[in-house]
């Protein structure tokens, strides 16, 4: 009885001096809207001011939230509204709201009275901010509609790889081999950010081998601003048909065993014909390297892209989240680099709609728009 009250003295003790917030940590925003000339946002606990930390930065003016403790959450908050609002995970544990403008403005922001959960941003007034980006708004700012139609060209060069190749056939399940399904997606990719004006470099556009350093070798030479590789995953009979859905990894050592698992077996085929290389120093060298902050952005534009259109056709698909590993396929590359694993062929339903186009075509057009999100963001962090 004593040690009872003991306890619950201890127990409100703590309480008192460490609230749960101070436990809990990490927020997520859930749901971004625009209306009735607001912007709204939603979280999935109540917000704390001090939490909220807002400047502005001329030349195009912009209006800055960054939101500290905050993850995004995973389908429901668009990465823009109209072409003046961008929302994004700036780096693990801030997310940042933009919105820029022609002119100055001066926002009101506020908590909603009925709601600790939401909060709201005025937006600049006769301004034609809505919800997808349509015309009407993209009129009534800044580019002229030409450039809508035609599409940008852009000088980022991004380098795609698709895993394995020739002799390497990777995955094997059902008959289907990951390295016809890894080329057909590279090439969808491509695809789709040339329409995009982007210029894009495959390591292989055929079924060959390459050796480790010939895929990277391209990005160093034509100096890519990102580089992406393809893969898709499998795992032994006795679990295919609990192992599925989409994982993304930036290169970084872990101790999770099923992400070690995985670049193990990657790493087996990538260092097949590959002579001399010196395992440890290179992942030694990269792994401390800047550009993992960079990748982990990457991979978050990325993956989020993908699970959002690739729920558009299968509400099921598995989300495996951004994880990171050490690939050796990542190390040579000097640059904000992402290894997608695009499914499980050894589960029979997800390698069913992984060898579909329309499938396919759904997850290179997401794969494209992350990796344009991503650009699009560094960009205006370049212009900070
Ligand atoms: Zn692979």
């Amino acid at each position: 009885m004593l040690r009872r009250s003991y306890l619950l003295l201890v127990f409100i003790m703590t309480m008192f001096f460490f609230p749960p917030s101070l436990f809990g940590g990490m927020n997520s925003m859930t749901k971004a809207i625009v209306s009735q000339g607001e912007l709204k946002l939603f979280f999935a606990k109540p917000l704390e001011k001090q939490k909220i930390k807002h400047f502005t930065l001329p030349n195009p003016h912009r209006e800055i939230y960054d939101f500290i403790d905050m993850r995004l959450g995973h389908s429901r908050v668009p990465l823009g509204l109209g072409n003046n609002i961008r929302i994004a995970q700036n780096n693990a544990t801030t997310v940042r709201v933009v919105i820029e403008s022609r002119r100055p403005f001066e926002p009101t922001a506020y908590q909603s009275l009925f709601s600790k959960s939401t909060y709201h941003i005025s937006l600049p007034k006769n301004s034609a901010y809505i919800q997808k980006g349509s015309s009407p708004a993209q009129q009534a700012y800044a580019k002229p509609q030409a450039q809508k139609t035609t599409a940008r060209r852009h000088t980022e060069v991004i380098v795609i790889d698709a895993g394995h190749g020739g002799h390497d056939g990777g995955a094997i399940a059902g008959g289907k081999r990951e390295k016809e399904l890894v080329l057909a997606i590279s090439r969808k990719v491509e695809k789709q950010l040339k329409k995009r004006g982007y210029p894009v470099y495959l390591t292989r556009g055929s079924d060959r081998f390459l050796k480790l350093d010939e895929r990277t070798r391209i990005a160093d030479r034509k100096d890519a601003k990102v580089f992406i590789s393809i893969h898709a995953n499998s795992i032994d009979k006795s679990k295919q048909d609990k192992m599925e859905g989409i994982e993304t990894f930036f290169l970084q050592n872990t101790r999770d065993e099923r992400s070690k698992r995985i670049a193990a077996r990657e790493n087996e085929a990538v260092l097949k014909g590959t002579d001399n290389v010196s395992k440890h120093v290179i992942i030694d060298s990269v792994l401390s390297g800047p550009k993992i902050v960079e990748s982990n952005k990457l991979a978050i534009d990325i993956h989020r892209r993908m699970m959002t259109n690739a729920r558009t056709l299968y509400r099921d698909v598995k989300d495996g989240g951004v994880r990171h590993a050490p690939f050796y396929v990542l190390v040579g590359a000097s640059r904000p680099s992402v290894l997608i694993e695009v499914g499980y062929i050894s589960h029979p339903k997800e390698r069913k709609r992984l060898f579909t186009t329309e499938y396919q075509n759904i997850l290179a057009k997401g794969i494209a728009e992350g990796i344009e999100n991503y650009l699009f963001n560094r960009r205006k962090e370049i212009d900070f």
